[in-house]
């Protein structure tokens, strides 16, 4: 089995787990070897996906021998036994979903209609902003985001009060409308992993500045779980919401002194 491994082949992502792991959850308790159908049809599928383009020309990556070698090691978290070849992240998914097949189901599903989802290849994120949604859903949190319609709706609801960024406040009544509206993005409060699976509401939407957004969508990404607009907005709003706020260095000296004390 060793030269089948795909040794200096990437390590498996959260995502490929996930797929994997929804696989073994499907076999109930059988383990088939490489020439199954299921397996190669996983192994096509994840050489397929955008993670690792230059690896995937190599054919041993991720091939039905991986796949097939992936579920022996689910099996070891899941029974205890063999555990030497598995890895940290095998164990982490395992801790978290093992006892939710039908969460599984549903991530995986969600994974998969991702792969197709329209505009994913211009998508700027850089790596360090997956969270812990994985890839494929975090590029889909995006996208949705950003679909115009939704962020057109989204200026006209909130437009009557005011456009303001729901964590920093930041308001620009004073300039054009079309530059006022040019400084808000739309944010989307739910993370998909726990949405259900239905339109994107205006209530699911936060009106951010653009500053704001990357910041929240950071913030996730460093601390590994989901952010939600409070909690962000107490975090970010601790030393001074906005710089026009501060009115000196020594202002903003003083508001450093007072964070750091908490
Ligand atoms: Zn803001
Ligand atoms: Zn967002």
């Amino acid at each position: 089995m060793a030269v089948t491994r795909g040794h200096g082949n990437p390590n498996w992502n959260r995502d490929e787990i996930i797929l994997a792991l929804d696989l073994y959850n499907q076999l109930g308790g059988s383990l088939p070897g490489p020439n199954d159908a299921r397996v190669i049809a996983l192994s096509d599928l994840l050489r397929s996906l955008p993670y690792h383009a230059a690896a995937a020309r190599n054919p041993t990556f991720r091939n039905p021998y991986g796949v097939a070698f992936k579920l022996q090691n689910l099996r070891s978290v899941a029974t205890g036994k063999g555990l030497s070849n598995v890895s940290a992240l095998d164990r982490a998914i395992w801790a978290e979903f093992g006892n939710a097949p039908e969460q599984v189901r549903e991530l995986a599903g969600r994974i998969r209609s991702a792969i197709t989802t329209e505009g994913m290849e211009d998508d700027e994120s850089s790596d360090d902003e997956e969270f812990y949604e994985g890839r494929l859903l975090f590029r889909l949190h995006r996208s949705r985001e950003r679909k115009p319609q939704l962020r057109r709706k989204l200026l006209a609801k909130r437009r009557s009060s005011g456009l303001t960024c729901d964590i920093c406040d930041l308001t620009r009544p004073d300039l054009p409308p079309d530059l006022e509206e040019s400084l808000f993005e739309a944010h989307h409060v739910v993370p998909l992993a726990e949405a259900e699976v239905r339109p994107t509401r205006l209530s699911d939407m936060a009106l951010l500045c653009a500053c704001c957004h990357r910041a929240i969508h950071r913030l996730i990404a460093l601390e590994a779980r989901w952010v939600g607009i409070s909690e962000a907005r107490t975090f970010l709003r601790r030393v001074g919401s906005h710089p026009s706020e501060v009115q000196s260095q020594s202002e903003l000296d003083e508001r450093l002194l007072r964070a750091e004390q908490g």
